[in-house]
């Protein structure tokens, strides 16, 4: 029997309490004010995957709650959703100090909580936010400028999952050309919700009759 969405909820809860005891990454774990866990819908069809926290979301435990994450507020209201109906994370639980990019070493040590997150979260849709996100949901190097608006559907754990790259709207906050495309990936987000996940199915396949042997078959004829 699948787990019930209270069952979901008290494991996510579970692996929270895990996360904010984390140290194995002991520079982020020596540095950092809070473990930024990820906070929303536990329950979302919806899911908003970015970097790492930053200053801001390190003091008070919260992924974005910066500028980025008020541009984010807004992108959503155009959609009509608000934070209470998403799940928000990011790649590192922990701020690298001086806001440097995430180390191979850490998103490797921090990959764990993220796919529990996914799993027990069971969101219909993946919004990787920017270059980190995107590299790591989809295990390959390609870079979000090919990649954001294209949708595909992958397997997360034992589910299937669609997954969206988008422009981290960080990036987006100082560059007028990449806002515009950020608005016009996130307004398909609706229709992305609305879509199956699982592949149609295949046509139903036409049964030739065997073809009638016109010749019979003469054996031991030479
Ligand atoms: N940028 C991120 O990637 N995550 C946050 O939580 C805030 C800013």
């Amino acid at each position: 029997m699948p787990p019930t969405k209270e069952e979901r909820r008290e494991a996510l809860k579970a692996v929270y309490h895990q996360a904010k005891g984390c140290t194995n990454c002991p520079q982020l774990a020596a540095t950092r004010t809070t473990v930024v866990f990820g906070n929303g819908n536990a329950d979302a069809d919806l899911m908003f995957v970015g970097e790492a926290p930053g200053a801001n979301e390190d003091r008070q435990g919260l992924p974005f709650v910066g500028q980025a994450g008020k541009l984010l507020d807004t992108l959503l209201g155009e959609i009509g959703l608000s934070r209470p109906d998403v799940f928000v994370a990011n790649v590192l639980k922990c701020r690298p100090p001086g806001n440097r990019d995430p180390h191979p070493a850490e998103i490797e040590a921090c990959q764990e909580y993220l796919l529990r997150q996914v799993e027990l979260i069971e969101p219909r849709v993946i919004c990787t936010l920017g270059n980190f996100a995107t590299k790591l949901l989809r295990g390959d190097p390609t870079g979000i400028t090919r990649l954001h608006g294209r949708e595909e559907v992958r397997a997360i754990g034992r589910r299937a999952v669609r997954l969206y790259p988008i422009f981290h709207p960080a990036a987006a906050l100082y560059t007028p050309r990449m806002l515009e495309v950020l608005e016009a990936d996130f307004r398909r987000i609706p229709e992305l919700l609305g879509r199956e996940l699982a592949p149609p199915p295949a046509p139903e396949p036409v049964l030739e009759p065997e073809p009638a042997l016109e010749q019979p078959v003469q054996l031991g004829l030479f």
